[in-house]
This record gives structure tokens, C-alpha cells and sequence, in this order.
């Protein structure tokens, strides 16, 4: 990074979803010559998905690392700089604000877009996170295939666990989805699909008590929300959590204005924050729709506020000294 040193950008953006990546396409195309900081996951959460088949313009679907490809290459060739980095700090204290980048460079930016995604939640149970990696796992799509002809669960009720569920089916013997209620909150036919599946199960009214192993999964503990029995499922090898997702927002703390789940309060239908030149989009923002496509509209939208605003502060500037006085 240390070409980019000192430098100020008109747009730096932060994230690389469909969001970061539409913003800096537009951006781009505005002739701003935006800067993309990927992030810890470059591509951001569809990296971790595989078919997506909901994105319009793909009848056949695609893959979800191939299409952060195709919008990373779309936005590359009206030229977007994007590059492998984490934000790790910004000092709103004054314009331009200092970006800096993997704790060590440090470059200005007029205008900021914040497009930093959300990530998955987690249970916060003790042998959840010592078990991390070794069985347990957030992402069915980068861990699944290490379960072949093996038992696992699935924790949750919503669109993920039904989609999670019915890949897992590709390797598994046989996939448990446990939900904590005794219905669940996923799309009716995300639902069908799942419980359609023969090597699908579903236990109702519990939550996962322990994991039990050491290097690794051994079987788990379950218990049962309504009476607290716990039941040990011996034959588990791998769990999966699909119970949501928590923004990544930890870096405009106490600076963006956020609801109480920490995700980017923006002005009307704007994608304006409480800060002069920083916007946010994407799923950082967005807790109601959570898509790729409306990632990308609002992604959209933030490079056309940050133009506009950048030409506002501009003409600010330009005032004649006449009117001016
Ligand atoms: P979600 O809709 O928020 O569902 C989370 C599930 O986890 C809920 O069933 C919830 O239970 C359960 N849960 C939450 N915290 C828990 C805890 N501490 N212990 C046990 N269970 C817990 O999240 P999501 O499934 O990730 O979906 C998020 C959004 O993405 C939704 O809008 C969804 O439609 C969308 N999505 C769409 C697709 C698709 O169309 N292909 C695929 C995936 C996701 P309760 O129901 O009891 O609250």
C-alpha cells in the first residue's frame, strides 16, 4: 500500500459486496476514481454462498463467488482501484477524513461509503467457540463437503437454515435442523424444499446445549425449550449455525448514528448519515431487506449522494468573492 500513502481520494469505500462494488462501479463511472478496501472477506458474504439464483440478469443462476467476480471486474474497467485491505480506523475529527488501512497506511478521503456487510451470529456457548473450526461453523458452503456420509445439525429457523440444511443434504447422511421454536420464520417455500427432503429432519423446541468433543464434534447436547430436557445426539459430526447475522459497523461506533443492533441509521430514502460525506449501504445499513440486489441499489445510490455531494462542496468553494461577502 505504500503507493497510495498520504494520498487523498474523492471516495474511498469500505467493503466489497454487492454493495462496495456497485458503489465504486458508479463511483467509477463519475470519474471519482474510487478506492475499494475489500475487507476481511473480499466479495463479502455471497463468497461463502453457492448458487445464487435470485439475482436478475442470471436465468440460469450463478455462482456467488463468480458474480463478486463479474461486479468486481465491471467495476475494475471503468477504473475502480480495488484492493485486498481492511479499514481499521477513521478520524472523523476533520475533512479530509484519515482512512487508515491494515493499522499501518494511512491515506485521506473526501467522501466515505461505508459498505462494510453484516456476518454471521454466533450462540456464545463456551464448547461453540472452543469447537470453532474443529465441527462447528458458520458457513455450510466453505465447510460443508468435510461431512461427507456424516450427521450433522443445523441450529435455526429462517431462509439460511432451510438453504444451509437442504446443501448440506449434497454430503451428509442425514442433516437435523434444531429450532428453538416449534415453527419456523423461513419463506414457505424455502420451508417445502427442506422438509421435503428425505434426509431431512427437524427437532423442534430446543436449543444446542453443548458440543461435545475435543479436536473434534462428538455429538451434542440438545435441550428442550419448553421442558429443559437435555437429549444427547451421539452421532452429530459437524453443527452449523444459521441464526442470523450481526452488522460489521464496529468501526463507525460512537461516530454513525446506529439502531440499537448497530446498524447504520441513513436519512429518508437517502443513504446520507448523520456525518458529512459518509454514506452507507449495503447490509451495514439494510436490516430489513438483506439482498444482493437491494445491496447493490443502495450501493447505487450511495456513489450518486457522494457525487452529488462532492459537486455541492465544490461549488461551495467556487463562490465568487463577490457573493461571497
Ligand atoms: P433470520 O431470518 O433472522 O433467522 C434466524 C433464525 O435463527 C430464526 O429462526 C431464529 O429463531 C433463530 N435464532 C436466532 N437467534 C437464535 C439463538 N440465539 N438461538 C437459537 N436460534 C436462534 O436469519 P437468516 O435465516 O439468516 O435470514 C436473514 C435474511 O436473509 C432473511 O430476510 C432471509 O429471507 C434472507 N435469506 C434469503 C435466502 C434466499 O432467498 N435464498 C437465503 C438465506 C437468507 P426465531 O425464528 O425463533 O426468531
Amino acid at each position: 500500500m505504500k503507493d497510495i500513502a498520504g494520498k487523498t481520494f474523492k471516495i474511498v469505500i469500505a467493503g466489497s459486496g454487492p454493495a462496495g462494488l456497485t458503489a465504486a462501479l458508479y463511483a467509477a463511472r463519475a470519474d471519482l476514481e474510487p478506492i475499494v478496501f475489500e475487507g476481511p472477506e473480499p466479495g463479502g458474504q455471497l463468497t461463502t454462498t453457492t448458487d445464487v439464483e435470485n439475482f436478475p440478469g442470471y436465468p440460469e443462476g450463478v455462482l456467488g463467488p463468480k458474480m463478486m467476480d463479474d461486479f468486481r471486474q465491471q467495476a475494475q474497467r471503468f477504473g475502480a482501484d480495488t484492493r485486498w485491505g481492511v479499514v481499521t480506523n477513521i478520524d472523523f475529527s476533520k475533512r479530509p477524513y484519515k482512512v487508515e488501512i491494515d493499522e499501518e497506511t494511512e491515506i485521506y478521503a473526501e467522501a466515505v461509503i461505508a459498505s462494510t456487510g453484516a456476518e454471521a451470529k454466533w450462540l456464545g456457548i463456551e464448547s461453540e467457540q472452543r469447537m470453532r473450526g474443529k465441527g462447528v461453523t458458520a458457513c455450510a458452503t466453505c465447510d460443508g463437503a468435510f461431512f461427507r456420509d456424516q450427521e450433522v445439525i443445523v441450529i435455526g429457523g429462517g431462509d439460511s437454515a432451510m438453504e444451509e440444511a437442504t446443501f448440506l443434504t449434497k454430503f451428509a447422511s442425514k442433516v437435523t435442523i434444531v429450532h428453538r421454536r416449534d415453527e419456523f420464520r423461513a419463506s414457505k417455500i424455502m420451508q417445502k424444499r427442506a422438509l421435503d427432503n428425505p434426509k431431512i429432519d427437524v427437532i423442534w423446541n430446543s436449543t444446542l446445549h453443548e458440543v461435545l468433543g475435543d479436536e473434534a464434534v462428538d455429538g451434542v447436547v440438545l435441550e428442550n425449550t419448553k421442558t429443559g430436557e437435555k437429549t444427547t445426539l451421539e452421532n452429530v459430526k459437524g453443527v452449523f449455525l444459521a441464526i442470523g447475522h450481526k452488522p460489521n459497523t464496529e468501526l463507525f461506533e460512537g461516530v454513525l448514528d446506529m439502531d440499537d443492533e448497530g446498524y447504520i441509521i441513513t436519512k429518508g430514502k437517502s443513504t446520507y448519515t448523520n456525518v458529512p460525506g459518509v454514506f452507507a449501504c449495503g447490509d451495514a445499513q439494510d436490516k430489513i431487506y438483506r439482498q444482493a440486489v437491494t445491496a447493490a441499489g443502495t450501493g447505487c445510490m450511495a456513489a450518486i449522494d457522494a457525487e452529488r455531494w462532492l459537486a455541492e462542496q465544490e461549488d461551495s468553494e467556487e463562490v465568487p468573492a463577490e457573493s461571497a461577502k
